[in-house]
């Protein structure tokens, strides 16, 4: 029995700070892990920055509403659901997502959450657990299912590491060369073959 397990921002949808980075004009609001390597630094400087701009949780899914997902995302989910169980793991928030998730029908996501107060002020945010995503992949195994994991970043290794096969789709060119086991796709038509190569994969490794 096999589960998909897919990245969201990069994969099935665009950065979600760097759109609103876009959308609210704040620069500083790009910063990504690869300029402020410590999450828990970058994560308080995003949520000072609301602060210091007045910029509360419906401001926010205001502007995450007017985020459409990658062309041709939700027809590659639905491919995946014919064929597979689909899990999306990503390191955003329920917050955020939702407005995404809308419009890709709500498939199951496993992310963190924000804390806000009754006037929508973003106070804090609540990692589920560290190292989600490689954490649910190896939950599946322990529930016997075999596992495709698919994603773009650092922050997917760890995941790819530990599913049955991992796929890296539209990586930055140095991810693709530090990772070279991990097949490169870059568009749904190549992520597709490779899925299915994947599964032939472990099938052929379960009859051995
Ligand atoms: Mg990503």
């Amino acid at each position: 029995m096999l589960v998909a397990c897919l990245d969201l921002e990069g994969v099935l949808t665009p950065e979600i700070w760097i759109q609103f980075a876009a959308a609210t004009g704040i620069e500083e609001l790009r910063l990504t892990t690869r300029d402020v390597p410590d999450y828990d630094q970058l994560m308080r400087r995003r949520l000072r920055i609301l602060e210091e701009h007045h910029l509360g949780l419906p401001d926010i899914q205001k502007v995450i509403a007017g985020i459409a997902p990658l062309p041709g995302a939700l027809d590659m989910i639905d491919w995946i659901r014919e064929r597979w169980q689909l899990l999306i793991l990503s390191d955003t928030f329920y917050e955020f997502a939702s407005p995404l998730m809308k419009q890709l029908n709500w498939p199951t996501l496993l992310c963190h959450s924000l804390k806000s107060d009754e006037s929508g002020r973003v106070i804090d945010y609540l990692l589920r657990q560290k190292e989600g995503k490689r954490r649910c992949v190896e939950a599946m195994h322990l529930l016997n299912f075999q596992v495709i994991a698919v994603g773009d970043s650092y922050n997917d290794t760890a995941m790819l590491t530990a599913a049955d096969v991992g796929i890296l789709f539209r990586p930055p060119q140095h991810v693709a060369v530090e990772f070279p086991q991990f097949a490169v796709t870059t568009d749904y038509e190549e992520l597709k073959a490779a899925m299915l190569r994947a599964e032939q994969k472990i099938v052929n490794k379960a009859g051995n």
